[in-house]
Parts: C-alpha cells; structure tokens; sequence
C-alpha cells in the first residue's frame, strides 16, 4: 500500500485529477443506474397494456424510492399526453429517456476515462523522469555492480507494469464502487429480501479472487528479474556483435537467449495461468448467484411478494452489478505485479549516490598549484587494487604512468575525478582535499580522453559541445581545428551537422579520437586526463591524434596513461605502476639509468635505438 501511495505521489497535485474524476464518475453512476431503472415503467407498461397505468395529475412528493420513480414518470407523461395515452408513445418517450441517460453516461464516462489517463501518463512522465535523472546522479560504482540490462529494463519495462496496474487499479478503485453503491441502492429499493442475497453471493466471489491473487506476487518479482537478465543479454549481444559474428558465436549467444526467453515465458504463463483464472472464476460464481436468486426471487413473485416487471429489472440490475466486481476482483488480481515493479523501479529512485557533496562544500574556482596523491590505497569493494600511493602532479607538468595492464593505473586516474572516493589517504588539490570540494566544481577543471571514445547519437557539433553547451559554432570549428578534425568532418555528409550516429559507428577509430579531442580543447581544462588514448588507431590516425593531443596538452597539467611510451618521453615524470603500488619513478633519463622495470619496458619497444 506505501509503495501504491508513493507511486501515486509522483502525479502531484493529484487534486487536479481527482476532483473532476470524482464529479465525472458520480454522474456516470447515476445515469448509469437510471438507465436501468428505467426499466421497470417500461416493462410496467408492457404488461400493463390494458391501462390500469395510474394516472397522475400532481408532481410527486420526493422519496428514495422506485414508487417516485414510478409516478415521477407516469406525471411527465400525464403532462405530456394528458390522461389518455396510448402505449406506442409512451415507449417511444421511455426509450428516449434511455438513451438519454446512456448518452450522458457515457459521456461522463468518457470524461473520467480520460481524466485518469491524463493522471496516469502525467504520473509516470514523472516516475520515469525521476527515475533515470536519479541514476545519472548515482557513483560510478553503482554502475559496475548493478547489471545495466537491469536497470533499462526497470526504466522501461517495469515502469510500463506500473502504468498498466495503476491505470487498472485507480479505474477500477474509483469508478466500480460507485456503480456498485448505485446499484444496490436501486436494488434495495426494489427488495431489500432479494438484496440479502446479493450481499451474501458477492464476498464469496472475493474471497475465491483473493485466493489467487496471493500466489500471483512471487510470480511478478520473478517474471520481472527475468526480463531483466533478457534485456541484459540483448544489450550483450547488440554491443559485441562484431566478436560474435567473428568467433563464430551466434549460435552461443542465440541458444543463450533462447534459454532465458524460456524462463521469462515459463514464469509469464504460470502467472498468466493464474491471472486469467480470476475472471471466469468470478463470472461463474455471478451466474450461479443470478441462477439461485431466479428460484428465489421467482418464488417471490408466484407467492406476490413482488411485482414481476421489479423482479425482471432487478435480474437486470443484478446481472450489472456482478460485472463492476469482478472488474474489482481482476484489478486486484493485477496489483501485485504492479508493487512489485514498483517497488523496483522505487529502489532506484531510492538508491543514494555514494559520492555526494559535504555540506558547505568549497568551490574549486581556480587550479594554481598542485594535485598531490598523499598515501592513497583503494579497493573496489573488497579487492584491495591501489596501494600506498603517492605523487604530485605540479600546475603545468605532465605525469606519466605506465606499467602493465592491470596494474591500478586508470583507477588512479578515476580518482581525480572522484568517479571512485580513495578508501585511505587523500588527494589533494592546491592543498585541499578533493571531497571538500563540490564535485561538479572539481570537474569542471578536467578534460578526459580516453581509450573508449564515447559519442552520442547527435550532430558532429553537438557531440563536441558536451563540455560547453554554451560555446558557439565558431568556438567549436576551432577546437575542430585544433584536433585536427576540421578537414574530415566537412568531407561529412553536413559537415558540423551530420549526424553521427549510434555511438559515433559511422566514423574512424581516429576521427571519433579526434572528435573527443575536439570537445576536451572546446572545454579548455586546466587539468587533463589522457588514458590510453592513442592505443586503439593505425599508425597513421595515431599520428594526426598525437599531433592534436600534443595541441591539447600544451600547457595544461595532465596525467597521461599510455603503454606507448615513445609518447611520454619528455614527462616531467614518469611513474612506473606495478600490482598497485609504485615501482619506480622520475624523469625517463633517471629510470633509464635506474635500469629496472622501466628501462626493460623502453628496450621492448626499442625505442632507445630511434632516439
Ligand atoms: P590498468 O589501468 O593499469 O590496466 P586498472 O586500474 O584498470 O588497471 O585495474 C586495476 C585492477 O582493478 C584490475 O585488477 C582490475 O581487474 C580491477 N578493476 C578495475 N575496475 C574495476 C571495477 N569497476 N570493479 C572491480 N575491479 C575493477
């Protein structure tokens, strides 16, 4: 029920859709029942046609009753024919009233159908909106330990079991009960010994819904982590198509996802099953009520306890109201699929970034002296990676870390950014340890390039204004200039605004390096993060990436990680990074002369010999 009202809570201000929802459904009901009881003057009529209709001269005194109803109708048509009458025309006026009062019902019920539409698209707007800004905000970590197929599929997936339980639930929840309550007002009315039946019959149905209902919960949790894990493969797939293909692979992954869409279909029918009981279970028990109240009532009417055309609109009356609660009794069949997707789709709303700002946190405004690693060991969760480091990194200087894969040194550089909070030690910028600072503040200062050149489905321009939206078309055919990209990029089917396509597939391996060049130059940082960047292109692309990487670095600080080592030659130092810890260190003369990990490293690439 919490999670039912916390789902509900993204509409606000729900008044806006309650109160007319509320208005259109009350007047629903009422032409609703009208409808019905219009009944019993016609059939009074037709049994009656030898004209014992009694005549009423005078309005009738106002009463909840049928008698009212009765005379109200037979006044309107001693006003409209007089005290004759014959039987042709009053059915043609009660046959115009029906479908008068079907007309406004309907027509109300229109208007609450689309007020609770409009309360249901709004609400999960909201919820998704919600929901996926949270999970930008989250830590980098967050990201690694929960599958991303999972958290797609609770985006898009779960939020639509929401939207279906909600729309389902709300409707049934608000429009059943009043047609309920007018219909057995009318009943009432008619026989209050009849009505005792009915009041008896309908919570026997309830209870044999609620029955199933139950088994439906743990059903939904699972269909719908199951969906999750199919979603998860399917991105694996789409994402390592070209190895799959290359290895031969597909059957593997084919029969993979064959195996999980068995389980999700398994798990689908077995609710489905289950869910699809709930309706003919009710029917049958409305029916077998209808067919024990036609003994009863029948009886009634041989015994002239009750008049036969009342008889007949409360069969009629009857019939409908079993129809409103069962609806009420498959809504509730589906809510619990419904809470459990919610709750899901709640847990990522309710996830808290590990990596916030300190209250009053400080302003990084400007980068005048240094970044200082003092002591700092870090572990992804329990795997201890980095060790007792520490280096500075002076305004203007480049450090270089090299040292085989493996070995800590992208961590090192996940730290500066605070992706990942040290686990001891700290670093500090110009003296300042970095979570005083506000992190947005922190990374305003930094540029990244690295291995994986992320682009997005957006213009060639648009994908270089990521750091600064705000720079204009000059601004970025510059820092094209700069990166080298210029030239290629007008060769491009519309230039600046082409379109690049789903993650930037349409280019090179060295044109995207160049583009993500481009967008550190446009973000002019003061710090900048090269990791690996030039490892992925040719020779040839590797030079027009250096050249721009070379127009990037001038001047700024930089760490720079790279397993080329012909480009980090003249770093101011070189930092050789082994299992997590630092094994050597300074300039490459010094490591040279040093001659350890390094020197052996520079002798594998027989760079030496070129220089
Ligand atoms: P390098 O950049 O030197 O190749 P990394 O910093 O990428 O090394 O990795 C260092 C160690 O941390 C490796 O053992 C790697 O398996 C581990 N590692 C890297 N990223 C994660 C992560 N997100 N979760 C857990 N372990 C990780």
């Amino acid at each position: 029920m919490k999670t039912y009202l916390r789902l509900l809570g993204f509409a606000k201000p729900i008044e806006k859709y309650a109160i007319p929802y509320f208005f259109f459904i009350l007047f629903h009901a009422i032409f609703n029942t009208v409808v019905f009881v219009m009944l019993m003057p016609i059939l009074d009529t037709l049994f009656n046609s030898s004209g014992i209709i009694e005549t009423v001269t005078r309005p009738p005194v106002f009463e909840f009753s049928m008698d009212y109803v009765n005379k109200l109708v037979n006044y309107w048509l001693y006003q409209l024919y007089g005290a004759e009458y014959d039987l042709m025309s009053i059915l043609m006026l009660l046959s115009a009233l029906i479908v008068a009062s079907v007309l406004l019902s309907n027509m109300f019920r229109y208007l609450a159908q689309r007020t609770i539409e409009g309360f249901r698209i709004h609400t999960l707007k909201k919820l998704r909106n919600n929901v996926f800004n949270n999970v930008m905000h989250l830590h980098t970590g967050f990201f690694s330990n929960e599958k991303k197929g999972d958290i797609i599929s609770k985006i898009t997936s779960d939020v639509q079991v929401v939207q279906f339980c909600i729309t389902n639930t709300l409707q049934v929840a608000f429009r059943e009960p009043f047609l309920i309550a007018g219909y057995v007002f009318a009943l009432l009315k008619i026989s209050p010994e009849l009505t005792l039946f009915t009041i008896v019959v309908l919570p026997v149905s309830a209870l044999v819904i609620g029955f199933i209902v139950k088994t439906l919960r743990k059903s939904a949790k699972e269909a719908q982590e199951s969906f999750g894990d199919m979603v998860s493969l399917i991105d694996e797939a789409l994402g390592g198509i070209k190895i799959l293909k290359g290895y031969n692979a597909i059957d593997y992954i084919v029969k993979k996802f064959y195996g999980e869409n068995d389980r999700y279909s398994r798990i689908s029918k077995h609710m489905a099953n289950r869910q699809q009981m709930a309706s003919p279970a009710s029917e049958f028990m409305g029916i077998t009520a209808v067919a024990i109240l036609l003994i009863y009532g029948g009886g009634m009417v041989m015994g002239g306890k009750i008049q036969a055309s009342e008889f007949i609109t409360y069969l009629a009356i009857f019939s409908q109201v079993t129809r409103p609660a069962r609806q009420l009794a498959d809504s509730f069949s589906t809510i619990n699929q419904g809470i459990a997707a919610g709750e899901r789709v709640l847990s990522l709303v309710d996830t808290k970034s590990e990596i916030i700002d300190k209250e009053n946190a400080l302003i990084l405004d400007g980068f005048t002296n240094d970044i200082e690693f003092k002591e700092v060991s870090f572990a992804y969760e329990n795997k201890g990676v980095l060790h007792n480091i520490s280096f500075i990194i002076n305004k203007g200087g480049t450090v270089a870390l090299v040292g085989p894969s493996g070995g800590g040194k992208s961590t090192i550089s996940d730290l500066i950014p605070r992706f990942y909070d040290v686990s001891e030690g700290e670093i500090l910028i110009d003296g300042v340890n970095i979570k005083d600072y506000n992190i947005e503040s922190v990374r305003s200062h930094m540029g990244i390039v690295s291995q994986d050149t992320v682009l997005f489905n957006d213009t060639i321009e648009n994908n270089i204004r990521l750091g600064n939206t705000i720079a204009t078309s000059t601004q970025v055919m510059n820092a094209a200039k700069i990166a080298n990209a210029h030239e290629f990029i007008l060769n491009t089917e519309h230039g600046y605004q082409t379109n690049i396509g789903d993650r930037g597939t349409k280019l090179s391996g060295g044109q995207r390096q160049r583009i993500s060049i481009a967008r550190a130059i446009l973000k002019n940082p003061d710090i900048l993060i090269l990791d690996e960047a030039t490892s992925a292109l040719d020779t040839e692309s590797e030079k027009l990436v250096q050249d721009a990487l070379n127009n990037l670095l001038n001047g700024r600080t930089s760490l720079v990680i790279t397993h080329r080592l012909s480009t980090i030659l003249h770093a101011d130092k070189i930092i050789v990074i082994e299992d997590g810890k630092i094994v050597e260190s300074g300039t490459h003369n010094e490591l040279i002369a040093l001659e350890g990990v390094y020197k052996k490293l520079i002798d594998m690439q027989n760079i030496g010999k070129q220089n």
